[in-house]
């Protein structure tokens, strides 16, 4: 099958989250499964070019409504042939996302760029998979600006974070090059264009990054204001868990952590641990269980619960946490709090580092994820495969992927909380605390966390059946 995949994110040159990983991992699974991939991404003036050889491919020039965008594509690499778009205009901002009254135009340049190479290069796909909001229009240019060149192309639409929806001023409508009438009228009428609702309303299909978020994203809980919308397309919507890169995020392999280890022997994980506490200028006492924290900091991921349980807890049990993540100011403030209220117990590092989250998922003992909602989550999977036994709430893929630890049976991976407050959290830390204290019960919490398989080849798989169903 011929399949265009287009997004605003690609590990490891341009990374902010999750899509990123599924970027890097998806489009290579399914090249090496003999489908015909092509991957566009922007080249942002953020990518470390140094090890990525762009080859000058073609010149284009994009109308959007008054404005004109000249794009140079470079190939980057060639398993899947992978497209950078080369525009500073347009991606020379320090960053890969802007509140600039031009960000819609950044990323329908990335749509209509892709489509634009796409037919210049002779590849006509069988399925053009976009992602979130930035790729979301795609479908309505496909159906009404490209009717005839690609009527048998079908769109699938992946949503990794409902909240992220692209909602801009109607006057952005102009710069789509699509006819008005094509657009949500009541919401123009009020004065909105909103991309990821377009994409909602024209995909042929439409999927997220879990069975249980898919679910979620249709009630008025979770919804964000277009659980009507995706109700309505009911149907068409599936939730297919994101896999994990297992060549970038194992034990055995991992080029990252100073000492290598597998379920049959984990002696490298006692030593990362230490390795991981010096790095942080943290004592070190293998007997004490270190608590890991690799995050955006944003409100989603729920932190806002570590005040003040997490002083509590602190207060009251013997533990280390060890915390990575930049974002929002006043999250970023509350773990520096932590850090200085118990400065040999807190470490926290503000900022985003590669080598440090793999650091802390080989090295720390639990990963603890308090999100509200988590559309997938890729953080409680490397610790799952890493022996760091998760702490999640229940909600989207954390509840699809981690189970109960019960040790009358001794089977589940973790520690999952039901309510999303102080008491619920404290709860499984406890829980977690007090099950790390008897050493046979956590070792086989370990190994049954190390036993699961979230790999692409099987994950990779349900996104051919969609494919299929759509083409079909
Ligand atoms: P989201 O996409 O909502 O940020 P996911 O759990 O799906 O959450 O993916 C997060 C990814 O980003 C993981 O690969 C995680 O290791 C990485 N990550 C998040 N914050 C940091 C950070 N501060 N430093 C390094 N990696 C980070």
């Amino acid at each position: 099958m011929k399949v265009l995949f287009v997004a605003s994110e690609l590990a490891p040159f341009a990374k902010t989250g999750g899509l990123a990983d599924v970027m890097a991992a998806l489009p290579p699974y399914l090249h090496r499964a003999g489908h015909d991939v092509r991957v566009f991404v922007p080249l942002y003036d953020t990518v470390d070019t140094s090890n990525l050889p762009l080859v000058r491919t073609l010149e284009i020039d994009v109308p959007l409504g008054e404005h004109r965008y000249h794009i140079t594509v470079f190939r980057g690499h060639d398993a899947p042939p992978t497209y950078f778009l080369y525009c500073p205009a347009l991606f020379a901002r320090g960053r890969l996302y802007t509140s600039h009254p031009d960000e819609h135009r950044r990323f329908l340049a990335l749509a209509f760029g892709a489509l634009l190479s796409c037919h210049e290069l002779g590849f006509v796909p069988d399925v053009i998979h976009g992602h979130d909001w930035q790729a979301a229009l795609l479908p309505m240019i496909v159906k009404s600006l490209f009717p005839r060149e690609l009527r048998g192309t079908r769109t699938l639409l992946t949503i990794h974070n409902l909240n992220y929806q692209g909602s801009f001023p109607a006057a952005a409508g102009a710069d789509t090059n699509l006819q008005p009438e094509l657009f949500h009228q009541e919401l123009l009428g009020a004065g909105r264009v909103n991309f990821l609702l377009q994409g909602i309303l024209f995909a042929d299909g439409i999927s997220t990054v879990s069975p249980t978020y898919a679910n979620e994203i249709q009630t008025a809980e979770h919804g964000a204001g277009l659980d009507g919308f995706l109700r309505a397309r009911s149907s068409t919507v599936v939730g297919i868990l994101n896999g994990v890169d297992y060549q970038e995020w194992s034990p055995e392999r991992d080029r990252h952590i100073p000492h290598h280890y597998r379920p049959s022997d984990l002696g490298g994980k006692a030593r990362n641990k230490q390795a991981l506490l010096a790095s942080l200028g943290l004592p070190h006492d293998p007997q004490v269980p270190v608590l890991g924290v690799v995050s955006r900091l944003v409100g989603q991921k729920g932190f806002g619960l570590f005040e003040p349980a997490m002083f509590d807890l602190l207060r009251r049990h013997r533990f280390q946490l060890v915390a990575l993540g930049s974002g929002e100011p006043a999250l970023e403030d509350l773990f520096s709090r932590l850090a200085q209220s118990f400065p040999q117990r807190v470490g926290f590092y503000k900022g985003f580092q590669n080598s440090l989250a793999h650091l802390i998922e080989a090295g720390a003992d639990m990963f603890v994820m308090p999100s509200r909602y988590e559309p997938c989550g890729l953080n409680q999977l490397y610790s799952l495969r890493y022996g760091t036994v998760p702490i999640v709430h229940r909600t989207g893929g954390l509840a699809d992927t981690v189970q109960q630890w019960s040790p009358r049976t001794g089977t589940g991976t973790g520690f999952v909380f039901a309510h999303h407050d102080q008491a619920g959290l404290s709860w499984a830390i406890e829980a977690a605390l007090a099950t790390y204290r008897d050493p046979a019960q956590w070792q086989r919490l370990m190994h049954n966390g190390m036993a699961q398989d979230f790999s692409w080849d099987t994950q990779g798989k349900l996104y051919e059946l969609v494919y299929e169903r759509l083409t079909r």
